[in-house]
C-alpha cells in the first residue's frame, strides 16, 4: 500500500498533461490525478491549433467563388457570417472538450477543476483549499501569450481572445512575426479585414528557410496583406482620446501634471477602451487601427506555483529546466511540453508525456527525440519544413540545392499568380537529405509523409528512385535532378 494518495499526480490538462495521466492510468495501471483550472484540452484544443484551424478553413473559401468561375461554374459569393461561424466553432470546442474529460474518466483519472500548486516534493496544493500526495509530480501547465513593454499595450488583443471576438474589426494591425501572427494575417485577410503586420526583424518566420520565409512573404502581400518589416510600434494610445495624450503616447505620459482623479480617469478609459487605436510606429508613420493583435511571444506558465521553493530550477525565461527524461532538478518531479520551452508544439507535448510514462511507469527510460521534427505554418500558401534550413545545413557541411519554384495548374488556370516552392537540401558527403521546405497549398499534408523518408535518413537518390505520382505539385519533389546551387 502507497503512503502517497496517487502515483502521480498531473498538473494542467492539455495535450501533453492529458496524453500522459491516460496512458500512465490506462495502460499502466497507475492511480493518478489532474488538476485543470480552466478547459480540457489545453491550448490546442481551446486557443489554438484546433480554433485556429477552423479558421484557416474559413478563410481558405473567400477565393473560391472567383475561381470556381473560371472553371466553369456560376456561384454568388455571399458575406461571411462570422456570428455563425463563431456559434458552430465554439460547439465544436465544447464537444473536443467533453472528448477530452470522456478520455480521462473511462482511463480511470481523478479530475480536479482547480488550480495546482506545489506544497512539497510530492505535495500537491489544490485551489479549492484540498492537498494532495503524490509519488510522482508532472508538470503540464503549457504557456500564455504575452504582450510586448509597449505602453497602453493593454489595448490590444492576444491570440486568446480571436475566438471571442464580437465582430471582426475593419482593420487590424499585427504586431510580431512568427508562425501565429503570419497564420492569423492570412485568416483575418480572408475574412475580409483590412490587415497590416509589423515585424521588427528583417524577415518574417525567423529560424525556417530564408527562401521559403521569402517566398510566404511575398505571398502574403500579394493577396494583400499589408506586411512591414523592420518595423514595430513605439507608441499607441485609445484614437478617441485628446491629441495631446496621442502625442504624449500613453496614459502615464499624459498624466503628468494631471490630479489624482484625472490620471485614474485616463486609465480607466484607456483600459475601458475598445475603439479604434491609434499607432505610432519606429518609422514614425501614424494609423489608426480598429484593432491590434499581439502575436510577439509566449511564457511558460510557472508563475506562483510553488516550484523554485521545493528546488525545481527555472531557466531565464520561466521555463522548467529538464533533462533528457523531462526529470526536473527535484527528482519526483517531471515537467512536458509547453511549459519546458523546447520545442513547442502539440505532438511534441503528447510525446514527451508518452516517454515519460515509458521512463516512470513501465521501466523503459526513453529520451525524447527532439531531432527532425516536421512542422507546418499554415499561412495561405502553407509552409511545411523538416531538417535544417538552407543556410543551417551550410554553415555545418558541403550541400547541394535542389529547388524549384513554380506556378500550381489549379490556381494558374484560373489566372491567379501563385507560386509554389519545393526544395531539398542535400548533404554531399553523405548524400542525406537534410532539410525538405515546401510552400504549397497542402504543404501541412506533404510534409508529413516527406518527414519519414528524411527521419529514415534517405538520400536524394532514394528520392530520385520513387516514381512521380502525376500530374501533383509534390512531384517535383522526385524529379529534381541537377543542384540550383552547392555550397
Ligand atoms: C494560436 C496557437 C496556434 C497553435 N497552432 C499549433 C499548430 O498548428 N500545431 C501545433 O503542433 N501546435 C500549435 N500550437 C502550440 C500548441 O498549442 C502547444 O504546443 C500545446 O498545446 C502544448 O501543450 P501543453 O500540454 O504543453 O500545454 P497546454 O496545451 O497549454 O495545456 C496546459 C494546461 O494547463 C492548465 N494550467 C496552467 N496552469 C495550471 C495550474 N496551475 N493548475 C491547473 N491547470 C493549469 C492550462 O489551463 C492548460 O489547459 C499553437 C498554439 C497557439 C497559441
Amino acid at each position: 500500500m502507497s503512503d502517497f494518495d496517487y502515483d502521480l499526480f498531473v498538473i494542467g490538462g492539455g495535450s501533453g498533461g492529458v496524453r500522459a495521466a491516460r496512458v500512465a492510468a490506462g495502460e499502466a495501471g497507475a492511480k493518478v490525478a489532474l488538476a485543470e483550472d480552466d478547459r480540457y484540452g489545453g491550448t490546442c484544443v481551446i486557443r489554438g491549433c484546433v480554433p485556429k484551424k477552423l479558421m484557416v478553413f474559413a478563410s481558405e473559401y473567400a477565393g473560391v467563388v472567383e475561381d470556381a468561375a473560371s472553371y466553369g461554374w456560376d456561384l454568388t459569393q455571399g458575406p461571411f457570417d462570422w456570428h455563425s461561424f463563431r456559434s458552430r466553432l465554439n460547439e465544436e470546442l465544447d464537444r473536443l472538450e467533453q472528448v477530452y474529460r470522456n478520455l480521462l474518466k473511462g482511463s480511470g483519472v481523478d479530475t480536479f477543476d482547480a488550480r495546482a500548486s506545489l506544497a512539497g516534493r510530492h505535495e500537491v496544493k489544490l485551489s479549492t483549499g484540498e492537498t494532495k500526495s503524490a509519488k510522482h509530480i508532472l508538470i503540464a501547465t503549457g504557456g500564455h501569450p504575452v504582450r510586448p513593454d509597449t505602453p497602453n499595450a493593454h489595448l490590444g488583443i492576444v491570440s486568446d481572445d480571436i475566438f471571442h471576438l464580437e465582430s471582426l474589426p475593419k482593420s487590424l494591425l499585427i504586431v510580431g512575426g512568427g508562425y501565429i501572427a503570419c497564420e492569423f494575417a492570412g485568416i483575418m485577410n480572408g475574412l475580409g479585414v483590412e490587415v497590416t503586420q509589423y515585424y521588427r526583424g528583417a524577415q518574417i518566420l525567423r529560424g525556417f528557410d530564408e527562401e521559403a520565409r521569402g517566398l510566404v512573404a511575398e505571398s502574403m502581400r500579394e493577396r494583400g496583406i499589408d506586411l512591414r518589416v523592420g518595423t514595430n510600434i513605439v507608441e499607441m494610445a485609445p484614437a478617441s482620446a485628446d491629441r495631446s495624450m496621442s502625442h504624449a503616447g500613453t496614459a502615464s505620459d499624459a498624466a503628468m501634471g494631471a490630479s489624482a482623479q484625472q490620471v485614474q480617469e485616463m486609465q480607466a478609459k484607456a483600459e475601458a477602451s475598445d475603439g479604434p487605436i491609434w499607432v505610432k510606429s519606429t518609422n514614425g508613420g501614424e494609423r489608426v487601427f480598429d484593432m491590434v493583435l499581439f502575436a510577439t511571444g509566449r511564457d511558460p506558465n510557472t508563475k506562483d506555483m510553488g516550484l523554485e521553493e521545493v528546488g525545481v530550477k527555472l531557466g531565464r525565461r520561466g521555463q522548467i529546466e529538464v533533462d533528457d527524461y523531462s526529470q526536473t532538478a527535484v527528482p519526483s518531479i517531471y515537467a512536458i511540453g509547453d511549459v519546458t520551452d523546447r520545442v513547442n508544439l502539440t505532438p511534441v507535448a503528447i510525446r514527451e508525456g508518452m516517454a515519460f510514462v515509458e521512463t516512470v511507469f513501465k521501466g523503459n527510460p526513453t529520451p525524447v527525440d527532439h531531432d527532425l521534427i516536421p512542422s507546418a505554418i499554415f499561412t495561405q500558401p502553407e509552409m511545411g519544413t523538416v531538417g535544417l534550413s538552407e543556410e543551417d545545413a551550410r554553415d555545418q557541411e558541403a550541400i547541394e540545392v535542389y529547388c524549384t519554384s513554380f506556378r500550381p495548374m489549379q490556381t494558374a488556370f484560373a489566372g491567379r499568380p501563385d507560386r509554389v516552392l519545393m526544395k531539398l537540401v542535400v548533404s554531399k558527403a553523405t548524400r542525406k537529405v537534410l532539410g525538405c521546405h515546401i510552400v504549397a497549398p497542402g504543404a501541412g499534408e506533404m510534409i508529413q509523409l516527406a518527414g519519414i523518408a528524411v527521419k529514415m535518413g534517405a538520400t536524394k537518390e532514394d528520392f530520385d528512385r520513387t516514381v512521380a505520382v502525376h500530374p501533383t505539385m509534390s512531384e517535383e519533389i522526385v524529379t529534381m535532378r541537377t543542384p540550383m546551387r552547392t555550397a
